[in-house]
């Protein structure tokens, strides 16, 4: 008889020749338990997805009464669903005006095609900013906006008119001009290898965007939910975006975004056509009654009330020649090696050791330090205790 493994490696689609094979029979809280029934530290949250820790009490309940009630009953935006209605109006309450309007999707990739439609709907222009080493998602459109060539040569032509500046680069705002319908950008670039943003960047940002008539498109699939140490990212810059993207966190560990913006800006996907944006399984009422408990869970429990002083300790721990730099804000910290080579070896050895992480897209050199918010600091310092045995292992 086939192993799992072997299943996995024959039936199921790779996405590299190398994947991690791990297989776990469960999860909770900051662990994974593999088949031997050996816990692992996750040090990445499945990729910025578990800040309530894997299997939360309160959302696997709420998962559970929401299957009982119903699942799918219709497309999205025609039928008044529960779960769908309490989440948008608890985010709306969170959110700063004019955020009032909450078009629930199903992946990080549809906020951004969805945002991109709005954008060039609302605007009545055409042409979409990114930034460089950006990423935005493996949807086409999504794909168009990131800004590494490398990942998107294979697949041209794909979208006209976009065109790329360089994150927390004042001198580049001036390529923003009223011809550019929006400009999609990571409030804390997540894998460009975890690049946080000046304030004056970011208000100078927000102004250009202001004076040219651009919507400011702030991606925080991967910020948002408390990673950075507010609920949402851009609250460290004192700015509103025009068009907020959530996903990831958002649905507690289910499959869940969001495109948000005002009521005005998103009643253009409304008409002339009608249908603007559709889709069957957005806002799936199993997802949204998830993605509530779990926001409940960051606000109750006050996860994000711990977060500096978490990071605060990953960067008094993660002290060694080998590191030349720890980066980012909040639990979204990269750690900087010398090389791809030095810090593949050194991850490879944590994995052994019982503790996971990984590299970035566009930053290969750098180790994720993105746990689950509710890591104690017992957790954190028995990670930082195997990652720096496992340089000390690979480099002595
Ligand atoms: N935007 C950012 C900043 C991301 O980090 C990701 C995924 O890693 C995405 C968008 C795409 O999200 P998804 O994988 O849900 O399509």
């Amino acid at each position: 008889m086939l192993t799992h493994r072997q299943l996995f490696l024959a039936n199921n689609a790779q996405t590299t020749n190398f994947p991690l094979l791990l297989e776990f029979e469960r999860a909770e809280g900051v662990y994974l338990y593999d088949t031997a029934g050996k816990a692992h530290i996750d040090l990445i949250s499945g990729i910025g997805v578990s800040n309530t820790g894997h299997s939360h009490p309160r959302v696997t309940q709420a998962v559970k009464d929401q299957v009982d009630k119903y699942m799918h009953l219709m497309v999205y935006g025609e039928y008044v669903q529960t779960p769908q209605v309490k989440l948008a109006e608890k985010l709306v309450g969170l959110l700063p005006d004019p955020l009032s309007s909450v078009y629930f999707v199903n992946s990080g990739a549809e906020a951004v095609e969805g945002a991109m439609k709005l954008a060039k709907r609302y605007t009545g222009r055409s042409k979409i900013l990114a930034c460089h080493n950006s990423y935005h998602g493996s949807t086409q459109g999504a794909l168009s906006l990131m800004g590494s060539e490398e990942f998107k040569q294979a697949y041209r032509p794909l979208l006209p008119n976009t065109g790329f500046i360089r994150f927390n680069d004042p001198s580049d705002l001036d390529k923003i001009t009223e011809e550019t319908a929006a400009i999609f950008i990571e409030t804390v670039q997540g894998e460009a290898g975890i690049r946080v943003a000046d304030v004056e960047y970011m208000q100078a940002l927000s102004q250009r965007c202001k004076a040219t008539g651009t919507l400011l498109v702030l991606d925080e699939i991967q910020a948002a939910m408390g990673r950075t140490g507010r609920l949402f990212a851009f609250e460290h810059y004192g700015i509103v975006p025009d068009i907020l993207l959530l996903a990831k966190a958002l649905g507690g560990g289910m499959p869940l975004g969001a495109f948000i913006a005002s009521t005005e800006v998103m009643g253009a996907l409304k008409e002339n056509p009608i249908l603007g944006h559709i889709t069957t399984f957005g806002g799936h009422p199993v997802c949204c009654a998830a993605g509530l408990a779990a926001l409940e869970v960051i606000l109750d429990e006050g996860l994000i009330d711990s977060v500096a002083a978490k990071e605060a300790l990953f960067r008094e721990l993660l002290v060694h020649p080998a590191i030349k730099e720890v980066r980012g804000k909040g639990l979204m910290l990269a750690a900087e090696f010398e090389s791809f080579e030095v810090n593949k070896r050194i991850i490879d050895r944590c994995i052994t050791n019982g503790v996971i992480t990984d590299w970035f897209l566009h930053c290969s050199n750098s180790m994720r330090i993105a746990p689950p918010l509710i890591i104690t600091e017992e957790q954190i310092r028995e990670a930082c205790r195997v990652i720096l045995q496992a340089i000390e292992a690979e480099l002595s």
